[in-house]
């Protein structure tokens, strides 16, 4: 069913072990994790045409959480379904026109930040000095749109940063019917434009 635009699925892959092929589970998921990022910086991939509206945030989990490890203790655990439930309700992130009459039909919210099976397939026997950069942790959060009334999507006000205020700008790449377009977005000016 859903067309998954190109420009969402272009994480960040193929850095550091890249060249070690002797491990029998998937990596490429870990290998995403592992490239360096500025805390209170995240990006936004916006995608609109017809009635399809998909937005991917990829955010450090410092500004969401207020850390990047695996979290052990009970409170930092529960800060974690904190997130994903605030991310699960989209008018977290952001308020879409009513008259655009667009529903939220899937929302996917990616962290490494609780313990699962394959984390503990690491190995960090190795003293590899580039590790700390593995020290980073992004939350990826894709939100898959249907939109009755597409053109009147022409204002969205992003919510994150009253929401989480460590995070100070947010670096969009918007790519519409009309072409693409970067933009900064940041407390003072948190209206994204889809048209002119
Ligand atoms: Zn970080």
């Amino acid at each position: 069913m859903h067309k998954i635009a190109l420009p969402l699925m272009l994480v960040a892959s193929s850095l550091s072990f890249a060249d070690t092929h002797d491990h029998d589970h998937e990596h490429e998921h870990e290998q995403a994790q592992l490239g360096s990022h500025v805390h209170g910086m995240a990006q936004l991939d916006v995608v609109q045409e017809g009635s399809m509206l998909l937005a991917s945030l990829k955010a450090p989990a410092a500004d969401l959480v207020g850390f990047e490890h695996v979290a052990h203790e009970e409170e930092q655990i529960n800060q974690v379904y904190d997130l994903v439930g605030r991310m699960n309700l989209p008018d977290t992130f952001w308020y879409l026109p009513e008259a655009a009459g667009c529903e939220a039909e899937e929302i996917h919210v990616e962290h490494h930040l609780l313990e699962d099976e394959q984390d503990h397939d690491h190995d960090h026997d190795h003293n590899d000095e580039h590790d700390h950069d593995a020290a980073h942790s992004d939350v990826i959060v894709d939100y898959y749109y249907h939109c009755e009334q597409p053109e009147q999507l022409e204002q969205i006000r992003v919510n994150l940063f009253s929401t989480y205020p460590s995070l100070l700008e947010l670096q969009v790449q918007l790519i519409t019917p009309a072409g693409q377009q970067g933009m900064t977005l940041n407390a003072g000016q948190n209206i994204l434009r889809l048209k002119e």
